[in-house]
C-alpha cells in the first residue's frame, strides 16, 4: 500500500492550450498511475489529480522539468483539493470561466514528424497540404475566441472523419487534441484558379502550379497568414514583371527556398541564422549575399542582403519539392495595403497581379504577415515582429492596468497590456490609408477578445493627424494618454529589458512628432516611464516640401547646404546642384526663405537621406529610408578621422552640423570617393553623441544608455554605439525583442501611460 491519497488543483498559466499541454498531463498522470482530470480554461489549464502523495509530488516535479516544445508556462499554483474518487485520468471538456487571460500560441511550423508523414507514399496523409499535429500547425490566425477549440476556430466548418477523429480521440496518438487535425477526406483543401477566378480542372493543383511557375509566371498562394504572390526568384524577366504589376521598383523581395543546401547556393549562413531559419517561428532572415549567385538581380537590387525564409506549411514544402532552389514569396498586396486573405478579396485585389491563384479553403481569421530578423552582435533583431512570435506577449517586470497602445503611423503595431504581459500584435502597416485603418481596428477588436483585455487607458501618439490619433479620439469608455514618439521609443526598450528610468536615451529616426510642434528624430533624452527630459538633439533644419522631403532626399541636401552655407551655396562645385538646376534650386530655396511647407526637422533620418543625396546615391527614394540604407551599405571604414561638430551648451543642447556639411561639401569637391565619405559620417556619429553622453553622465550621474528607433536598424551604427559607449564604460542596451523601428512604438506607449497612471495627476 502507498502512502495516503491526497489531491490536488493545479493552475498553469502561460502558453499551454494548442501546443499538446493536455495530452501531455495526461500522458504524465498515467505514468504515474494517478486519477483525476485536467481541461483548459479560459485562464489556462486546470489540473485535479489525486492518488498517492509520493506520486502526486513525483508528477509535479516532472510537470515542472518537462514541457511540450511549443508550451511556455509561466506561472503554476497548486493548492489542496478534496478527494473527488476519480477511478481513472480524462480530459474534461473546455469550460469557459472569469480570470487573467490565457495565452494563445503563435502559428508554428509544420514539424519534422509530420514533414515526413507528408512525403511517406504509405502514409494516409502522403502529400496531404494540410497536415498538422498538436506540435504544429495554424494557431493565432484560425482562432477567433477563446478557449483554444476547434469550434472557435475556422476548422469547425470540418467534421473530422472517422480515422481523424480517433487520432484526436486517443491519448497516445500524436493528434490527440490537435484542433486543425484533418485528412484529405475530411479537411481543407486546394484549388488552382485563373486570374478571372475560373477553376482549372485538374486532379493535381500543386503539380500545376509547379508547371506555371516554371514556365516564369505569377502565381498568388494562400498560406498561413495570408496570401503570397510566388514566382522563380532565378527568372530575372518573372521577378520584373511582379515587380512592374505590383508597384514595387525596388523594395526587396522575400525568397523562400526547400532548404539550407539551396539557400547555401546563394548566401552566406552563420550557425546562428541556421537555427532561426529552422525554428519553428521560420521567419525571413536577412542574409549576406553570396556573388556571384543564381537569384535574379531584380530580386533584392542594390541590396546586400537576401530575406530568405524556409517553407512554414506542408502546402509550401509540396510547391516546393519539384527542383526550384527559390520562389519569390512576397506579400499579397498591393504595395502599401494590407495582404489579402479572402478567397474573393484575393481575386479582386490581385487579380491585375497574378496569373493564377492557388485557394484553399480553410479560412485565416486573421492576417500575419511575416516577420523579418536579423542576427548581429550576437542577438535578434526584429525587422517585424509578426507571423510566428505573435500572440507570444512581452513579459514585464510590473504588473499593468489594461492599456491600448495604438502605435505610430508607419510600421503598425497595437498591444494591450494585462498581468505582467504585454500583447502585441502582428504587423498592421502603413496607417495611411483606408484597408489599413480598417485592419487596425479589426486587429484591436479581436486582440482584445481572444485575449479578454477591455482596456481602460489608450496611449497613443502626439501626431494630431495620424488616423490612430483619430482612433483614439473616438474612443469614449477608456480615458486617453497621448505619449510622445521618441519617448515612446525609449520606453519601448526599457520594457523589454524589464528596467525603470532615468537612462539616457538616444532615440533616433526619421519622423516622430516633437512637443514644439517641430519633427523630431535626432534626440537625446533623459526619460524614466512616465516622463522625459530631451537635453540635447540636432540643430533644426526646414523640410522644404514636407512629406515630399522625404521621398526625395535631394530636398533635404539643399536645406542642409542653403543652412550651412547661404547665398555662396550658389557658388559651390557639386555635381547635385548641377543635376538639381537652378529653377528648383530657387523654388526650394523661396519655400526655406518664406516658411512655406517647409516644418522643421532634428530627424537623423532626414540627415542620413540628405548625405546620401549629395554624395549622388540617390536623390529619390521608393520608400522610406532607402537613401540612408545605401548610404549605410556604401560606405566603408577608412582612418582619416571623423568630421567637425559642437553644440550649444545646456539645458537643451542643439548640435550644430553645420560643420560637418561644411567639410562634406569640401571632401565632395575634392573627388573622395562616397564609400570613405560615407563611413567617416557614421565615425562622426558615434564619436559625437559618444562624447555627449560623457558630458551627460559627468551632470547627471547616469550611466545607462537606451538605443531605439528606426535609425538603429543601421548596423554599423548599431554595432558602433554598442561597442564605444562599452569601451567608456556605459551600460547600453538595445532592442532584441521588438523592432527598434516604428513597429515597437505601441509597447513603449502603452507602458509609458502605465506608469503615468500609477503615477496619478
Ligand atoms: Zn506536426
Ligand atoms: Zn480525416
Ligand atoms: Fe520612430
Amino acid at each position: 500500500m502507498d502512502d495516503e491519497s491526497a489531491a490536488r488543483k493545479i493552475r498553469i498559466h502561460g502558453i499551454v492550450q494548442g501546443v499538446g499541454f493536455r495530452p501531455f498531463v495526461y500522458q504524465t498522470a498515467v505514468r504515474h498511475r494517478l486519477n483525476g482530470t485536467v481541461a483548459n480554461t479560459s485562464t489556462g489549464v486546470t489540473i485535479h489529480i489525486e492518488g498517492p502523495s509520493a506520486r502526486i509530488d513525483n508528477f509535479l516535479s516532472e510537470l515542472a522539468h518537462k514541457q511540450p516544445p511549443l508550451a511556455h508556462v509561466i506561472e503554476v499554483h497548486v493548492e489542496p483539493a478534496d478527494l473527488n474518487g476519480h477511478s481513472d485520468f480524462t480530459i474534461v471538456h473546455s469550460r469557459t470561466g472569469e480570470g487573467p487571460a490565457t495565452l494563445i500560441s503563435p502559428d508554428v511550423s509544420i514539424c519534422d514528424d509530420c514533414r515526413r508523414e507528408l512525403f511517406d507514399p504509405g502514409d494516409r496523409r502522403f502529400q496531404y497540404p494540410f497536415i498538422n499535429c498538436t506540435n504544429c500547425g495554424p494557431r493565432y490566425t484560425i482562432i477567433d475566441d477563446i478557449p483554444y477549440d476547434r469550434p472557435k476556430t475556422s476548422m469547425r466548418q470540418f467534421a473530422m472523419c472517422a480515422a481523424c477523429q480517433n487520432e484526436y480521440d486517443d491519448p497516445q496518438s500524436r493528434r490527440f487534441h490537435a484542433q486543425p487535425n484533418a485528412c484529405a477526406d475530411c479537411g481543407p483543401h486546394v484549388s488552382l484558379r485563373t486570374h478571372t477566378g475560373e477553376t482549372v480542372s485538374t486532379d493535381d493543383p500543386i503539380g500545376e502550379a509547379v508547371n506555371i511557375l516554371k514556365q516564369g509566371r505569377i502565381i498568388a498562394v494562400k498560406g498561413l497568414g495570408g496570401f503570397h504572390l510566388a514566382v522563380d526568384a532565378t527568372n530575372d524577366n518573372a521577378v520584373r514583371r511582379l515587380r512592374r504589376r505590383k508597384h514595387r521598383e525596388e523594395k526587396p523581395f522575400a525568397v523562400m527556398s526547400p532548404g539550407i543546401q539551396e539557400v547555401n547556393t546563394y548566401a552566406a549562413i552563420e550557425p546562428e541564422e541556421k537555427n532561426l531559419l529552422l525554428s519553428s517561428r521560420r521567419p525571413i532572415v536577412l542574409l549576406n549575399k553570396k556573388k556571384p549567385n543564381p537569384l535574379a538581380e531584380s530580386v533584392a537590387p542594390g541590396n546586400r542582403y537576401f530575406g530568405v525564409m524556409l517553407p512554414y506549411t506542408p502546402l509550401h514544402y509540396l510547391l516546393l519539392a519539384h527542383g526550384f532552389s527559390a520562389l519569390v514569396m512576397t506579400s499579397g498586396n498591393m504595395t502599401d495595403e494590407p495582404i489579402a486573405i479572402d478567397n474573393d478579396d484575393a481575386l479582386k485585389r490581385l487579380g491585375n497581379i497574378a496569373d493564377f491563384f492557388l485557394f484553399h479553403n480553410r479560412d485565416i481569421y486573421l492576417r500575419s504577415d511575416d516577420s523579418i530578423v536579423r542576427r548581429t552582435d550576437g542577438s535578434n533583431r526584429f525587422l517585424r515582429r509578426s507571423r510566428g512570435y505573435v500572440p507570444m506577449p512581452v513579459f514585464l517586470k510590473i504588473p499593468m492596468p489594461p492599456v491600448l497602445g495604438c502605435g505610430a503611423e508607419l510600421k503598425n503595431t497595437v498591444c494591450l497590456t494585462k498581468g505582467k504581459n504585454a500583447f502585441l500584435s502582428q504587423h498592421i502597416g502603413d496607417l495611411e490609408n483606408l484597408p489599413t485603418f480598417e485592419f487596425f481596428t479589426l486587429t484591436i477588436d479581436h486582440l482584445k477578445r481572444i485575449l479578454g483585455i477591455e482596456p481602460e487607458w489608450i496611449a497613443y501618439d502626439m501626431h494630431p493627424d495620424y488616423l490612430s490619433t483619430r482612433y483614439a479620439e473616438d474612443q469614449k469608455r477608456a480615458e486617453k494618454i497621448p505619449i510622445q514618439h521618441h519617448h515612446a521609443h525609449i520606453v519601448s526598450c526599457m520594457a523589454e529589458h524589464q528596467i525603470d528610468g532615468p537612462v539616457l536615451g538616444l532615440s533616433f529616426d526619421g519622423t516622430g512628432f516633437g512637443m514644439d510642434g517641430a519633427i523630431w528624430g535626432g534626440e537625446v533624452l533623459i526619460a524614466d516611464h512616465a516622463e522625459f527630459t530631451r537635453v540635447a538633439h540636432l540643430d533644426y533644419f526646414p523640410m522644404p516640401g514636407s512629406t515630399s522631403a522625404i521621398t526625395e532626399p535631394w530636398r533635404m541636401a539643399v536645406s542642409y547646404l542653403y543652412g550651412t552655407f547661404g547665398e555662396r551655396m550658389w557658388a559651390l562645385d557639386l555635381p547635385l546642384l548641377a543635376e538639381i538646376g537652378e529653377t528648383n534650386l530657387r523654388i526650394i530655396t523661396q519655400m526655406i526663405d518664406r516658411g512655406i511647407n517647409a516644418p522643421q526637422t532634428s530627424s537623423l533620418g532626414r540627415l542620413f537621406d540628405g548625405i546620401a543625396a549629395m554624395v549622388g546615391i540617390r536623390s529619390r527614394v521608393h520608400f522610406e529610408g532607402q537613401a540612408a540604407m545605401e548610404l549605410e551599405m556604401q560606405s566603408a571604414e577608412g582612418d582619416d578621422g571623423i568630421y567637425g561638430f559642437r553644440w550649444s551648451p545646456g539645458p537643451v543642447r542643439r548640435i550644430d552640423i553645420r560643420p560637418l556639411i561644411r567639410e562634406i561639401t569640401g571632401d565632395i569637391t575634392s573627388g573622395i570617393s562616397r564609400n570613405l565619405i560615407g563611413g567617416k559620417f557614421h565615425r562622426t556619429l558615434i564619436a559625437l553623441f559618444t562624447q555627449l553622453a560623457e558630458d551627460l553622465r559627468r551632470e547627471t550621474g547616469l550611466d545607462r544608455v537606451v538605443l531605439s528607433g528606426g535609425v538603429f536598424q543601421n548596423l554599423w551604427l548599431l554595432s558602433g554605439f554598442i561597442r564605444a559607449l562599452e569601451r567608456n564604460r556605459f551600460t547600453v542596451y538595445t532592442h532584441r525583442v521588438v523592432p527598434t523601428n516604428d513597429g515597437g512604438i505601441s509597447l513603449g506607449q502603452a507602458v509609458a501611460a502605465a506608469a503615468i497612471v500609477r503615477k496619478g495627476p
